[in-house]
């Protein structure tokens, strides 16, 4: 046996016992006739004493040879610390050692084993097995196992299975690149990895399986944002017979379950809004609800006087910052600089300092009068003592700009609070996207999504203005999934891809398998998607999905462990029927 118990077990009353350690040297302390070493493993800490004394010359011996993450077997005595350290569960007792091995020896690690390590990203990275060694890693690993062990169990007590679909498949339009992999067996044939198992879920409710779930990796080879990994963890849900309320229901029932047992939180409020509202309120379509700050549109009070900036845009809305009258100048120029910035975009930023006796002033007084300005106030909800922010331009990009900013103050005046819970979900999404590089509508969440009903008539007439059944589940401000209401009618769908653009040979080659099972009695249908990173780092109360992932990409998508990816060998290719066109290869 190598060990008789793990290193965060022992208490005072194992006092005299003999047992058996394990594990790694996170540090020795010698005095020549004392050495301490505190013992390392996932469960916890233990010190080790060896003693001149009570300890032989021998043990005492290796002992002083110890360095740090040498990895030991101990036998010693459960004994009482004189001095105790409350803040360890073990930190009543030491164990008197009378016998060590060294099981293995390290190299001096590369960054201190310690919950605040010296390492920068990179070289944590590179050594990410030493990374995980230290507790904020391991706790996070730990941690994103209980959420999914609970979506599991929640899951499967609904009736739903577990069901594992393929990884070499043929592309899936989820509006991304698709991975692929040749194929050595079919010369110039190539499977894609799915960006999820969009349609084969789809077909295991035609299967009638009902009730379908999977913890699953899906793969999509987008530009990489900050904190986005081009392979991630999706919990994939389908169900049959449902129409949107039963989904929300039953994944509203998940949510808060997850919210209470992970986190001992019971959300009373669970609201939803559509995506119009959502856009006109927060000009976001997966707004952050734990705050106000909510957008006032100001075309009717702020037009039709002499402000050409404002008589010439589109949409004119600003936002009351709460006690932001006591912004200086200084930092009311830092935040115009701030909307201005290329990212955001804003070409500036008119504001208005609400003043305690109720009297106003503004950066275009020259325009407004007091009678004016407080109608301003009325629409964005403003107190005396608040700041209100004013842009203007195209409605879309206004929005956007604002509800960056209305982000940004957020976070600077700490309004988003990481153990504050606020779902939302977002409803009635559009069904198509205008994509300005092709000059066409595309299908804003996948093509297999309904309309709303009565709706695909207007697809000829208005396609922006078509909705779908189409959700979004938002925590906090992120997007943490999304789901739809399935097309099942053979004949919508063929309409849908042909006004995608599929000519009926490409509809056929791509998604025939698809229409075939439409074919024969497809139930109606439904689903949804959650991104487990995502939602395990909101849970975690924390911001990067990276560090809940144990071997994650780097911002260039890049596994800087394993060094991949890589090239490959001449003969791999040649097996792959497959040739380089890449100069300076
Ligand atoms: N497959 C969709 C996605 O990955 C989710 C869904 O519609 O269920 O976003």
């Amino acid at each position: 046996m190598y060990r008789t118990h793990t290193n965060g077990e022992l208490r005072i009353e194992h006092v005299n016992k003999t047992v058996t350690l394990a594990g790694w040297v996170q540090k020795t302390r010698n005095k020549g006739f004392m050495i301490w070493v505190d013992l390392r493993d996932r469960y916890g800490i233990t010190q080790l004493i060896f003693d001149e004394e009570r300890t032989s010359p021998e043990v005492m011996e290796i002992a002083a040879s110890l360095g740090r993450e040498y990895v030991i077997q101990v036998t010693g005595q459960v004994i009482e610390r004189e001095s105790k350290n409350p803040a360890m569960p073990t930190g009543d007792i030491e164990i008197l050692v009378s016998d060590l091995q060294i099981l293995n020896e390290s190299l001096t690690p590369p960054f201190t084993i310690e919950n605040e390590t010296d390492g920068g990203e990179d070289l944590r990275m590179k050594y990410r097995y030493l990374d995980i060694r230290r507790k904020p890693v391991r706790q996070n690993l730990v941690f994103r196992h209980k959420v999914t062990m609970a979506v599991r169990n929640y899951l499967s007590e609904k009736d739903f299975v577990e069901v594992e679909t393929p990884y070499l498949i043929k592309s899936t339009p989820e509006g991304a690149r698709d991975f692929v992999v040749p194929s050595r067996m079919n010369e110039g044939q190539f499977y894609a990895l799915p960006q999820s198992p969009q349609t084969f879920k789809q077909l295991l409710m035609v299967g009638g399986m009902d009730k379908y779930f999977q913890i699953v990796k899906c793969f999509r080879d987008e530009d990489l944002r900050a904190d986005r990994q081009p392979e991630f963890t999706q919990i994939d849900c389908e169900m049959a017979f449902v129409e949107q309320e039963d989904i929300l229901q039953m994944f509203e029932g998940l949510t808060r379950h997850l919210l209470e047992e992970i986190n001992g939180v019971t959300v009373t409020d669970f609201p939803r809004m559509t995506y119009d509202e959502a856009m006109r309120r927060y000009g976001n379509d997966k707004p952050d609800i734990r705050f106000g700050m909510e957008f006032g549109e100001l075309n009717e009070v702020a037009q039709h006087k002499d402000f050409n900036v404002f008589n010439s845009a589109e949409l004119v809305v600003g936002i009351a910052v709460p006690n932001g009258n006591t912004y200086s100048r200084k930092e009311i120029d830092a935040l115009i600089d701030w909307v201005k910035r290329p990212q955001i975009g804003a070409m500036g930023m008119v504001y208005v300092r609400c003043n305690e006796d109720g009297s106003y002033k503004s950066s275009v007084d020259k325009f407004y009068d007091q009678q004016d300005l407080a109608r301003w106030a009325e629409k964005t909800n403003a107190k005396p003592g608040d700041l209100i922010c004013v842009l203007s331009g195209d409605v879309h990009k206004t929005r956007t700009q604002l509800s960056a900013l209305r982000m940004h103050l957020a976070q600077e005046l700490g309004l988003r609070k990481a153990d504050e819970f606020a779902p939302l979900w977002v409803t009635d999404f559009p069904l198509l996207e205008w994509d300005e590089e092709t000059s066409r509508y595309h299908a804003m969440h996948h093509p297999f999504t309904s309309p709303k009903p009565g709706q695909l008539e207007l697809l000829e007439s208005n396609p922006g203005a078509v909705k779908a059944n189409a959700y979004d589940l938002v925590l906090n401000g992120n997007e943490i999934g999304g789901g739809s209401i399935r097309i099942y009618d053979k004949k919508v769908q063929a309409k849908m891809f042909d006004y995608l653009g599929f000519s009926k040979e490409e509809a056929k080659a791509q998604f025939g398998f698809l229409m075939d099972a439409f074919e024969y009695g497809a139930p109606p249908h439904g689903g949804i998607a959650f991104g487990l990173d995502r939602l395990v780092a909101i849970l975690g109360g924390q911001e990067t999905i990276r560090d809940f992932i144990a071997f994650p990409k780097n911002n260039a998508g890049r596994d800087v462990m394993i060094d991949a990816p890589a090239k490959i060998d001449e003969s791999q290719l040649k097996e792959l029927h497959l040739k380089l066109n890449i100069e300076n290869q």
